[in-house]
Order: C-alpha cells, then sequence, then structure tokens
C-alpha cells in the first residue's frame, strides 16, 4: 500500500531501502512506514450435520458464502476474536479446539493478510441464526460446498478435511 505522507508530521515520504526493502521512511522525523499484514481468523465450526456457513450480507461477496470470522482487535487474542465473529455472524457460541493452520493472503485489492484458521464446535444447544451480516447460515459438507466469497476459506475447509482423514 503506497503511503505518501507521514502520519506524525505530515511531510512527504521517500522509499529508502530498509532491511533489504524498499520502505517508505520520512526525511524530517524518521517515521518507517512498514506495511505490515491485517490478521483476519476464520472458523470451521464442527456440527453432525456438517460445517457452518453463512450468506453473506455485506461486501465483499454479497450473496456469497463464507466462513464465521473476521478482523483481529489489536487487545484481542486471535482465538477469543474467533469466537465473537462467531457469535456475531452465526449468533453462536463456540468453544475453539484448535488451531487448524496459517494462511498468508493477498487479497484482490494486493493487500496482504494473515488469515488464522481455527477448528470450533457449537458450545451447549446454541442453534447457528444469521447474524446482521448474513442472509442465511447453513450447515455443508466439504464435498458439496457452495460458492465461497474467499478462496482462502476453501483452502481452509480442503485443509480441515484432508486433516479429518
Ligand atoms: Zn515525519
Amino acid at each position: 500500500m503506497a503511503v505518501r505522507f507521514c502520519q506524525q508530521c505530515g511531510q512527504a515520504m521517500e522509499l529508502r531501502p530498509v532491511e533489504g526493502r524498499q520502505v517508505p521512511h520520512c526525511p524530517a522525523c524518521g517515521f518507517v512506514a512498514w506495511s505490515n499484514p491485517l490478521v483476519a481468523t476464520m472458523v470451521v465450526v464442527e456440527t453432525p450435520g456438517g460445517i457452518i456457513l453463512g450468506r453473506r450480507a455485506i461486501e465483499p461477496g454479497y450473496g456469497l458464502w463464507c466462513l464465521p470470522g473476521g478482523f483481529v482487535n489489536e487487545d484481542e487474542a486471535p482465538s477469543d476474536a474467533a469466537a465473537r465473529e462467531c457469535q456475531e455472524e452465526i449468533l453462536a457460541r463456540v468453544e475453539i479446539l484448535s488451531l487448524l493452520d496459517v494462511y498468508h493472503i493477498v487479497r484482490a485489492d494486493g493487500r496482504g493478510m494473515v488469515g488464522i484458521a481455527y477448528r470450533a464446535t457449537l458450545a451447549a444447544a446454541d442453534a447457528p441464526r444469521p447474524g446482521s451480516e448474513m442472509l442465511e447460515v447453513g450447515l455443508f459438507s466439504p464435498e458439496n460446498l457452495p460458492e465461497l466469497a474467499f478462496a482462502s476459506h476453501g483452502r481452509a475447509i480442503k485443509d480441515w478435511s484432508r486433516a479429518k482423514e
């Protein structure tokens, strides 16, 4: 992502090699604009009837299906963020079981992300229902998935399915 002006002092940034990369650097105050990835979670919630997907009521990917999940806030542990997103998106409490894998994701807009995928089960007797960001929720087997909003979710589901065999 291009950083043109210093966020500390407003000076025009210049590119300078730092640790082998060209990095925007402020010639006035020395601020370096590192481009670190956004961190997001995705959760494979296992139920006897399949895994839970939601059909998105928001962009990107309006109308397509995805795993529950979303961006991690700075003051949250990733596994807490994963459980929170499940409560918001499928209105269900989940128990995080384990880390599935960590993925490097390059978004369509070129931005880099780190995706952390977890396995989970539904807690107690909660039945998933669509939160405000979902049109509907459904149960799917990994062999019979609907069209997904994000390639990374398809990859995580494939890896989850393979790990179960
Ligand atoms: Zn500056």
